[in-house]
């Protein structure tokens, strides 16, 4: 149990909001009301932007290393704080705990890794054409504050992904964080303050997700609009975006192939892919979901995988040797209900879960389903639920456009033992992430982000500072 009243945080303050209202938090493993979270208004907000709007104009003369010392001592206080924050974690989005301190300490691990890209933003000298007393430069400048909207799957991760690249690069961010959630990010958001991070360089609310873009995404002293989320929300805020003319960046939905084929070690594919299916009860946006299988070893991996996730612990996550928790909302079980049914009602074949397991929390059983129609829901929409859809092939090209076939591009897997079939795979797959015979280790360094409908931009690697950062050229005659 905890009590926790979650605030806002605007220039340097934590604070209640103007008018005093929040939201309740709830536990997803019980039901009960846990704590609550500020609701900030627009007098909230209008103090937020006016606080990062001054905070931008400190920390982009801040030099690389100042704001590296900064981010450095952060990850250190993410660190020596994980066990209380993963806690934190828990208790509101229901993870088991080993999940959240892990993600409490990869947010250290991104903090640091993006403290040293802060160093590598060059520009460049362009000899001039006809005049080399001409010096023409090209610079690379911080965008401006930004807004970043993150969901409740990965409360840390998907703020952090947004706030070290962005710091690093030199802007001040407001962050709209999950109110279901809002913990943990304050955690994250507290690391900083501590460390020394000057007045106004971050901002965290929590309200009402459509008020809050909406201001802030018209809002002129907004320059830079992330978000994570579904696809569906990302079209509406990249559309209002796109009428103030605001820089984009969009880490959407997925719908994830795992293409098993004819000479894949299926061992491996059932040991890389079980962990990767449930883990975050399969609210993850890369989460394996529509799996393809070789007809000549279909039987054997649906077996296997269907052993696996029967095997499965699903409890509270902060019992012991709980391996799934429960789903993070009520909306999600009624999802999952959705869409069993409709698959069984086109002969789909449940070989393992496929039911609700206990009516206080949202607990739903690891679930396998095999002999998926591709007309099922399932097989359509992201379920962002245990659940793993699979179905039979014959000739790889047909996996490859069954693969292509939705407008997702997010991750995708595949297992074989053909360097060949690797190459084609490789070329053919449309997904901004593919892995093949390993499960996913999205790293800091790694770029991570989609293609089509899951969204554009990227949340890893260099390309993630290019994301806060104007490119410009000056030339000078030199006299
Ligand atoms: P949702 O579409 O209502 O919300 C998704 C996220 O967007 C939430 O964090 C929500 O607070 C935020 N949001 C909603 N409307 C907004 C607005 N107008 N302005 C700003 N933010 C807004 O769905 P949900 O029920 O919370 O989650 C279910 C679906 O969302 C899933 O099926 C999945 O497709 C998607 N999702 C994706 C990710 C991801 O990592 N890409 C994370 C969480 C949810």
């Amino acid at each position: 149990m905890t009590d926790s009243a979650t605030q806002l945080f605007i220039d340097d303050q934590w604070t209640d909001a103007a008018d005093g209202r929040t939201i309740p938090v709830h536990n997803p493993a019980t039901g009960e009301v846990i704590g609550t979270v500020a609701h900030a208004g627009i007098p909230d907000l209008e103090r937020a932007v006016e606080s990062v709007r001054r905070g931008f104009e400190t920390w982009r003369n801040y030099t690389p290393a100042k704001r590296s010392r900064i981010m450095r001592k952060a990850a250190a206080l993410m660190r020596e704080r994980a066990d209380e924050i993963a806690r934190l974690m828990t208790l509101e989005q229901g993870k088991p705990l080993a999940e959240s301190k892990g993600e409490t300490l990869a947010a250290a691990d991104i903090i640091e890794w993006f403290a040293e890209e802060g160093f590598r933003v060059y520009g460049r000298l362009v000899p001039h054409r006809s005049n080399l007393a001409v010096r023409q430069m090209v610079l690379k400048d911080p965008v401006g504050p930004v807004a970043a909207f993150t969901p409740w799957n990965f409360p840390i991760n998907q703020v952090v992904r947004k706030v070290a690249a962005g710091l690093a690069a030199g802007c001040s961010l407001i962050v709209k964080a999950p109110e279901e959630t809002p913990a943990s990010p304050a955690e994250l958001i507290r690391a900083f303050a501590d460390a020394g991070l000057p007045a106004g360089v971050l901002a965290l609310v929590y309200g009402d997700p459509a008020e809050i873009s909406g201001h802030l995404i018209a809002h002129p002293a907004i320059r830079k609009i992330t978000f994570t989320g579904s696809t569906a929300v990302g079209k509406q805020l990249a559309a209002l975006a796109g009428e103030h003319m605001k820089r984009v960046s969009m880490e959407l939905g997925g719908h994830a192939p795992v293409i098993v084929c004819e000479d894949a070690d299926v061992e491996l594919a059932v040991k890389a892919m079980g962990p990767a299916k449930f883990r975050n009860a399969g609210q993850v946006c890369i989460s394996p979901t529509r799996f393809l299988v070789h007809d000549s070893v279909r039987e054997d991996f649906a077996r296997a995988l269907a052993d696996y996730a029967a095997g499965l612990k699903v409890g509270d996550g902060l019992v012991e040797g709980t391996n799934m928790g429960p789903l993070a909302n009520t909306r999600r079980v009624t999802a999952m209900e959705a869409l069993r049914d409709d698959a069984v009602e086109r002969g789909a074949t449940v070989l393992s879960g496929g039911k609700r397991l206990d009516e206080t929390g949202n607990f739903w059983a690891p679930t396998i389903l095999d002999d998926v129609p591709s007309e099922a829901r399932i097989f359509n929409e992201e379920p962002f639920g245990p659940v793993a859809a699979i179905r039979g092939f014959q000739r790889l090209d047909d996996a490859i456009a069954e693969a292509n076939r939705l407008s997702y591009g997010l991750a995708g897997y595949a297992f074989t033992r053909s360097l060949a079939t690797a190459d084609q795979l490789t070329r053919d797959v449309e997904v901004g992430m593919l892995w093949i015979n390993t499960p996913a280790a999205p790293t800091a360094e790694l770029p991570f982000g989609g293609v089509k409908d899951s969204g554009y931009g990227s949340e890893g690697g260099p390309e993630a500072m290019e994301a806060y950062l104007n490119t410009r050229s000056v030339a000078i005659l030199n006299q």
